[in-house]
C-alpha cells in the first residue's frame, strides 16, 4: 500500500478523541502482523480502547520510537467542503481529510515504511507507539511510554512524536494543566452584601490572584526565551455564576488553565493558590460557615518537553528530518511524556499545526514525501553499524 492508500484508510475512521479506537487500531494490528511484526495492545480499563506498540528489529537497546496518536478532534460546526472522513484529492497538491495532518499523515508513513524497515538489516530497531485519547488531554501517553518501558528486556534510547511540525525539530514544548475552581458562598438580596458572601466577588479576587500570580513570574524573570511567551501563563477563560442582578450568587466557577515552561512547577503554583483559597475560606467563614472554594482538575496535567539543544535525539531528527533550525511548540503533545519515561525526545512529522483542528484539514503532498523521506534515513541510520 502507497502512504496515500494508507492514510485513506486511517482517515476513513472516524475515531474522535474521548471514543472507542479499537477500529483503527485493530485495522492498524492486521497490518503490521501482515508484515510478520508482533503487536502488544495496551488497553484502557473499560476495554474499549487500546494503544499499540511493535517492535522492528533486534532485541537491542538504543532504538528509536515512532509516537504518533490515533484520535482526531470533532468536525461538527465546522464548515467542510469535503466529507471529512473520506480522503480528497481535489489536484490542488494537497489531501483532505480530518486527521490528514493531525497526525494520521506520520502514522500513515510509518506504516507504509513498515516493509522497507522489516526488509531492511536495522542494527538498532525501531518501536511504533501509537495511543488514543490524545486530542481530550494526552490521557494515555503516560501508559504507552512505560508499556514500552516494561514490556521490552532492552531500552530504547529516542522517541520521535510525530505531530505535524513541517519536519522541523521541536525540542521544547509547554507543560499544560487544566483546573476548575467552584467557589460556594450564600444568597441574598443584594443589599445584604456585607451578611452573605457573594460567590462571584469571591470568585473575581481569585482569578486576580492567578493572574497577579503569572505577572509576578514575568516580575520574577521566569523566562524561557525558547517559547512564546516566554514566560507561564495563567489564563481563565470561562465564569460562570449569579442569577440575577439583585440576587448575592451563592455559586460561581470558573475554569482556568496553566500554561507552562520548563523551569516552573506547576503543582507548587496550584499549592500555593490553594493555600490563598484555605485562608479566603478561614477568613469568609466567619460571615457564612458553609463556604467553600473547591479546585479539581479537568484533565490530568500534560508535562512540558525540555530537551536539550546538545542532546543525541536532536542531532538525529536534524539527519533525517534535513531541518536544523530548532523550535519550541505551545500546544499540548505527549512529547514531554515520552521524556519522563526517559527517552530523549522531540517532536518532528510532517504538515503544519496551522491546518491542524480546522475545517478543511489537509496535508500537502510533498510533506508526505517528505515524511518518507524521513523514514529512509532513519532505515539508513539505523542500518548502519555505527550508529548511536
Ligand atoms: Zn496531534
Amino acid at each position: 500500500m502507497t502512504v496515500e492508500n494508507i492514510l485513506a484508510k486511517l482517515v476513513s475512521f472516524p475515531v474522535l478523541g474521548g471514543e472507542s479506537n479499537l477500529s483503527i487500531i485493530h485495522w492498524i494490528k492486521e497490518y503490521i502482523e501482515s508484515h510478520g511484526i508482533t503487536t502488544t495492545l495496551v488497553p484502557n480499563k473499560e476495554g474499549n480502547k487500546a494503544s499499540l506498540h511493535c517492535r522492528i528489529g533486534p532485541a537491542v537497546d538504543g532504538g528509536v520510537i515512532l509516537s504518533g496518536h490515533t484520535d482526531v478532534v470533532p468536525v461538527e460546526g465546522q464548515e467542510w467542503t469535503t466529507n471529512p472522513f473520506e480522503l480528497t484529492d481535489k489536484g490542488d497538491g494537497k489531501l483532505y481529510g480530518r486527521g490528514s495532518c493531525d497526525m494520521k499523515g506520520f502514522v500513515a508513513c510509518c506504516l507504509a515504511a513498515l516493509p522497507d524497515m522489516v526488509k531492511a538489516n536495522l542494527k538498532k530497531p525501531i518501536y511504533f507507539a501509537f495511543s488514543y485519547d490524545e486530542e481530550v488531554g494526552c490521557l494515555a501517553g503516560p501508559e504507552l511510554a512505560r508499556a514500552i518501558n516494561t514490556d521490552y528486556t532492552e531500552t530504547p534510547k529516542y522517541a520521535i512524536i510525530g505531530e505535524p511540525s513541517l519536519m522541523e525539530p521541536i525540542v521544547g514544548q509547554k507543560g499544560i494543566y487544566i483546573l476548575e475552581t467552584y467557589v460556594n458562598g450564600s444568597a441574598g438580596h443584594s443589599s445584604r452584601i456585607k451578611q452573605e458572601v457573594s460567590a462571584i466577588h469571591e470568585s473575581m479576587r481569585l482569578i486576580l490572584w492567578l493572574e497577579n500570580r503569572m505577572n509576578k513570574l514575568i516580575e520574577d524573570n521566569r523566562l524561557d526565551d525558547r517559547f512564546h511567551p516566554p514566560h507561564s501563563s495563567i489564563h481563565v477563560g470561562l465564569v460562570n455564576g449569579g442569577i440575577a442582578p439583585n440576587v448575592i450568587a451563592d455559586n460561581a466557577h470558573f475554569y482556568w488553565d496553566l500554561r507552562s515552561i520548563p523551569m516552573d512547577d506547576t503543582q507548587t503554583i496550584v499549592n500555593e493558590f490553594e493555600a490563598y483559597c484555605r485562608q479566603r475560606e478561614e477568613e469568609l467563614r466567619q460571615v457564612f460557615p458553609g463556604f467553600k472554594i473547591e479546585t479539581i482538575e479537568n484533565h490530568p496535567p500534560v508535562p512540558p518537553l525540555d530537551t536539550k539543544a546538545n542532546d543525541d535525539v536532536v542531532d538525529l531528527v536534524k539527519r533525517i528530518s534535513g531541518k536544523s533550525k530548532l523550535n519550541t511548540v505551545a500546544y499540548a503533545a505527549e512529547a514531554g511524556q515520552f521524556a519522563n519515561e526517559g527517552f530523549q525526545t522531540a517532536i518532528c512529522g510532517p504538515g503544519s499545526i496551522a491546518q491542524a483542528h480546522r475545517a478543511n484539514e489537509f496535508i500537502a503532498k510533498e510533506e508526505l514525501v517528505k515524511g518518507m523521506k524521513m523514514m529512509e534515513k532513519l532505515i539508513d541510520e539505523l542500518s548502519a553499524n555505527s550508529f548511536e
